[in-house]
């Protein structure tokens, strides 16, 4: 397989994630997911008391306790200087303040920065809102992923179960939706369609299905899956 760019986007919970690691892991390709260094700086915002509409010192932060992921049998784990914050950032008191933190220009100049220098060495699966538009423009490969709110909630709903955690469907249907409409309203690299974006509605559709139609995506653009 050659070493291209696939950028992955689309509003919460549409599976972005899950297809990513998936390809990546065929391909043996490096994942990043964007998402969970927006996360990040929300979390340390929480436990530095640094309020979310103050950009500079958000960008402090970042300065200080670099971002990184480490790749371990369990899975993909998420640093902040050396404290592992894999678990903590999918709380619900980050996901709540995550789009507010992610709309400040300068948060995301810091973080598109670093996840353009994690690209360069190319063989790259990326997650996020705005990967096909600003992080990676050249990107090979280009998928934007959509799913009605109801199947995105009930998703939610049903990993949270099977994780044993206590969540209420509607609860969840709002959060969701709230987070959809500042992730696509915001000035900054709002969460929209790159033009030469192949949409998928995975309504309906299993995760090996989409897995299945993003490689058929990438073996009509020409690049052979091996
Ligand atoms: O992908 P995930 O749901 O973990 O992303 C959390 C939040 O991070 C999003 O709701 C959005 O506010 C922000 N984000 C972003 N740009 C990206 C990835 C995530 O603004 N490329």
């Amino acid at each position: 397989m050659e070493k291209i760019a696939i950028a992955i986007d689309g509003p919460a919970s549409s599976g972005k994630s899950t297809v990513a690691k998936l390809l990546a892991k065929d391909f043996q390709f490096i994942y990043v997911d964007t998402g969970a260094m927006y996360r990040a700086v929300t979390y340390l915002a929480i436990q530095h008391q640094v309020a979310f509409d103050q950009e500079e010192e958000l960008v402090e932060l970042i300065k200080n306790y670099p971002i990184s992921f480490k790749q371990t049998v369990d899975g993909q784990l998420v640093f902040v200087n050396d404290q592992n914050v894999t678990e903590e950032i999918r709380q619900t008191d980050v996901t709540a303040a995550v789009s507010e933190v992610s709309a400040h220009r300068e948060v995301r100049e810091q973080l598109v920065r670093i996840q353009q220098e994690l690209a360069k060495q190319g063989g790259i699966v990326m997650d996020g809102r705005d990967i096909g538009t600003t992080v990676l423009p050249d990107a090979e490969v280009k998928i934007f992923l959509v799913a009605s709110v109801d199947e995105r909630a009930q998703r939610r709903y049903k990993e949270n179960l099977e994780k044993g955690r206590e969540s209420d469907l509607e609860t969840i249907k709002e959060a969701i939706a709230q987070r959809d409409y500042l992730d696509s309203h915001r000035e900054v690299s709002p969460l929209v369609q790159a033009i030469d974006a192949v949409k998928i509605d995975t309504t309906g559709m299993t995760i090996k299905q989409v897995v299945a139609k993003i490689q058929q995506v990438i073996q009509e653009k020409g690049y052979e899956i091996s």
